[in-house]
């Protein structure tokens, strides 16, 4: 976990705040030019994370260096780090372009009039608001509010951007044009960017690697495709919310659970034992269908449509409710009946035991 000249590192950082201890020893590297996701439950340190980096807070120990420089005690505007939030203020009286050209302007050292003229304008131009610089900002809509204050952040060259939950006042639509439009513009500028998102499958969508934090600690960080098919502990496959997640106890050849001893195909050593199996890779069949391997008898309870895809949910013996994704692309939509009978089935292979 060596810090370079070309990367931003997290030794051993602990933050507490009275009893709290927001930040539990964490340690981290991100490399340059790459986008990380900051996925975690609320209250799991992914704000503290961010303000430590930034300089904010103050961590109780640990170090953060950002590209070669150790920052740990370095003022905030001088770590030349960009942050976009979600409760970001514009200044209101101000245009789009004095907005954006509100920090080149005020920086220790200006850049001249003519430079920053330029900056600005590609900048604009760079995420989409041309046309639109001598307008208010109380005369622009919210996603283009947003894109200011993105903008405003990336006029100043900052080669380390933190994003927290930047598109959480967005309605889905937007949000969706959004998530493309941050990839391709940090894409462009080749700077890394470290965004907190509350939802599993913007950070597995976005990320180039996923920061996955659990009670302050990094439970996970790796590629999307790692965190989705080899979740770290049973809490990951939680946070993703893609993997119905049952107790038991792990005994050799099988998971003993509350529906019997169950087979399974990928064991992850974990100090918390779980089986798990994901949403969308469970079949739906007739109660009095053989059971091959597993066969959880259950009642259909309701379904939530998704857009792209449907969620069934059915309830077993125990009041344990198990998600089933069905994908439309994947042909026919499936009708259960209401309190009916049915069984769940899936194949070993497709299921993950932790322990
Ligand atoms: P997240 O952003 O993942 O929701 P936070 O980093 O905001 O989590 O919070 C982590 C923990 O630290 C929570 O238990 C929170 O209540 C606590 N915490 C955060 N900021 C403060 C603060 N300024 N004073 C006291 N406790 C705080
Ligand atoms: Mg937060």
């Amino acid at each position: 976990m060596a810090e370079t000249i070309s990367n931003i590192s997290l030794a051993g950082v602990t933050k507490r705040y009275g009893d709290v201890t927001a930040l539990d020893g964490v340690s981290l590297v991100l490399e340059g030019n790459e986008y990380v996701s900051l996925l975690g439950p609320s209250g799991s340190g992914k704000t503290s994370l961010l303000r430590a980096i930034a300089g904010f807070e103050k961590p109780d120990s640990g170090r953060v260096t950002v590209f070669g420089r150790d920052v740990t005690h370095l003022a905030p505007h001088k770590r030349g780090i960009g942050f976009v939030f979600q409760n970001f203020a514009l200044f209101p009286h101000l245009t789009v372009y004095d907005n954006v050209a509100f920090g080149l302007a005020n920086a220790d050292t200006p850049p001249a009039a003519d430079e920053i003229r330029r900056r600005v304008t590609d900048m604009v131009r760079l995420v989409g608001l041309a046309g639109l610089e001598d307008r208010g900002v109380g005369q622009i809509s919210g996603g283009q509010r947003q894109r200011v204050a993105l903008a405003r952040t990336l006029v100043t060259e900052p080669r380390l951007i933190l994003l927290d939950e930047p598109l959480g006042a967005l309605d889905a639509n937007l949000r969706m044009r959004m998530r493309d439009e941050l990839r391709h513009i940090r894409e462009r500028l080749g700077v890394t960017f470290l965004h907190v998102t509350g939802s599993e499958t913007e950070a597995l969508a976005m990320g180039d690697r996923v920061v996955v934090l659990d009670h302050g600690r990094v439970a996970q960080f790796a590629a999307p495709d790692v965190i989705l098919n080899s979740p770290a502990n049973p809490n990951v496959a939680r946070f993703l919310n893609r993997y119905n997640v049952m107790a038991g106890a792990l005994r050799g050849e099988a998971f003993t659970t509350t529906y019997g001893d169950l087979p399974y195909g990928k064991r992850v050593e974990s100090s918390d034992a779980a089986y798990g199996i994901r949403y969308d890779r469970i079949s739906v069949l007739d109660e009095a269908a053989p059971a091959k391997g597993v066969g959880i008898p259950v009642t259909f309870v309701t379904s939530e449509y998704l857009g792209s895809a449907v969620m069934f949910f059915f309830e077993a013996a125990d009041g344990h409710l198990f998600e089933v994704e069905h994908h439309l692309g994947k042909g026919r939509m499936p009708e259960y009946r209401p309190r009916a009978r049915y069984q769940l089935q899936w194949r070993p292979e497709d299921a993950i035991v932790f322990g």
